[in-house]
């Protein structure tokens, strides 16, 4: 067994031991998992990039994940993959040992806060704005920040010119100037999805991430190691709900037969088997490029990213169907994946965006078709 297959097998036990019977209380209870969180940390597996494991690994760190909680999966990519990301890439050696030293434990939560009530797709509307006055002061409103309930620290992007792109990354630790409240969401529930409003928030020049006015490039990168991770989350969530449909077709009987002696819900498996591997297959080659800092990976993780939410959405839709009304009753974990599956299309680019970044890129360089 290789390093690698090791890590994660080591990640699926802990996930087995001390997840799998909390799941349905996360999503039931709208339960923030703070003790998992941090656990994980301590293993390694929340903010994997940091952990110096390889894109690839950071994917199936995820996929695990998901096939356990989708809602645990959505934290660690915010607190990972979004957070982490940001500064990882990003900040000084100061904000890396202060900040994300102490997130990748899990002693520190953190939010990406960058969309808001005017917008998530299109970022240069931005709304929240940055002036130096001295220290920098920072107010705005921002929307669907997940673990914003909980975090320590939003990892905060606002405007500091009056160019579109004029945007940069500060980091707000929570206090009297920051105000959240809770979004009711359908599905990634005990994630703390909130709106958090910004008052006139004092940041020091330390806490500014990267260069001032570079926001909009540092939030694409980031965005696109998001999207990776999301693809993760997505092959994840339709390979539990797939697994789940197997075990019960393996056992149910209708017309005196199993329902996996059927043709009809043979081929339903059969396609749905070919397009998991082919996520996965795909997902391996973008992770690559990743590791490798290829000129297209941002192209390659938009094809990437469309397609596991598109395609794991349908594969999850399936699965339901297979499990008839057992699929559509609250606690099978098939009903939970399918309200958790639906964000995938949504966050760190919907699929309409992804479709407008593939086509934009054809037209400025060609069709990208993979060597
Ligand atoms: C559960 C959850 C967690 C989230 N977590 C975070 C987080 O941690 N941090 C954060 O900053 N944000 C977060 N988001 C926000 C998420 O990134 C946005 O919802 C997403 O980017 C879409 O923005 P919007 O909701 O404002 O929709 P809009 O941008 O208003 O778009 C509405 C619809 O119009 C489509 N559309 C927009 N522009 C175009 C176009 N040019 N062409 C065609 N169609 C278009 C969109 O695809 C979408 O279907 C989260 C959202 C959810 C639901």
């Amino acid at each position: 067994m290789s390093e690698s297959s090791l890590i994660i097998q080591s990640l699926r036990e802990f996930l087995r031991r001390e997840v799998e019977s909390v799941s349905a209380k996360i999503d039931k209870e709208d339960f923030y998992p703070r003790e998992i969180v941090k656990k994980l940390g301590e293993l390694g597996f929340l903010i994997p990039l940091y952990s110096n494991l390889s894109h690839y690994d950071m994917v199936k760190t995820l996929e695990e994940i998901a096939k356990v909680s989708g809602s645990l999966a959505l934290i660690a990519d915010a607190q990972g993959e979004l957070a982490g990301e940001m500064i990882r890439l990003y900040g000084n050696d100061l904000q890396r040992k202060s900040f994300l030293e102490p997130m990748s434990k899990g002693e520190i939560i953190a939010s990406l806060a960058l969309s808001e009530p005017s917008g998530g797709s299109d970022i240069g509307s931005m709304k929240t704005y940055a002036e130096k006055k001295g220290s920098w002061i920072v107010s705005g409103r921002k929307m669907w920040i997940t673990q914003g309930i909980y975090a320590d620290i939003f990892i905060t992007v606002a405007r500091t010119g009056n160019s579109r792109k004029d945007l940069s990354v500060f980091i707000i630790p929570r206090g009297k100037c920051i105000e959240t409240s809770k979004i009711e969401v359908m599905g990634n529930r005990g994630t703390g999805t909130a709106e958090v409003i910004f008052h006139e928030c004092e940041v020091p020049e330390d806490y500014v991430i990267g260069e001032v006015n570079n926001g909009w490039e540092m939030i694409n990168s980031v965005l696109e190691v998001g999207r990776l991770a999301i693809s993760g989350i997505a092959i994840g969530l339709a390979e539990r709900a797939l697994e789940e449909a197997f075990q019960w077709a393996n056992s149910r009987e209708a017309f005196g037969n199993k329902l996996y002696n059927f043709q009809g819900i043979r081929w339903y498996f059969a396609d749905s088997i070919a397009k998991i591997n082919s996520l996965k297959a795909l997902a391996k080659e973008v992770s690559r490029k990743f590791d490798e800092n290829s000129n297209d990976k941002g192209v390659y993780v938009s094809m990437l990213k469309l397609l596991s939410a598109e395609i794991a959405q349908e594969i999850v839709d399936t699965s339901l169907q297979i499990l008839g009304g057992l699929g559509y009753a609250k606690g099978s974990s098939v009903e939970r994946i399918y309200r958790d599956v639906r964000v995938m299309r949504i966050g760190e680019g919907s699929d309409e965006i992804q479709r407008h970044i593939i086509s934009k890129y054809s037209e400025k360089y060609g069709i990208p078709i993979l060597d």
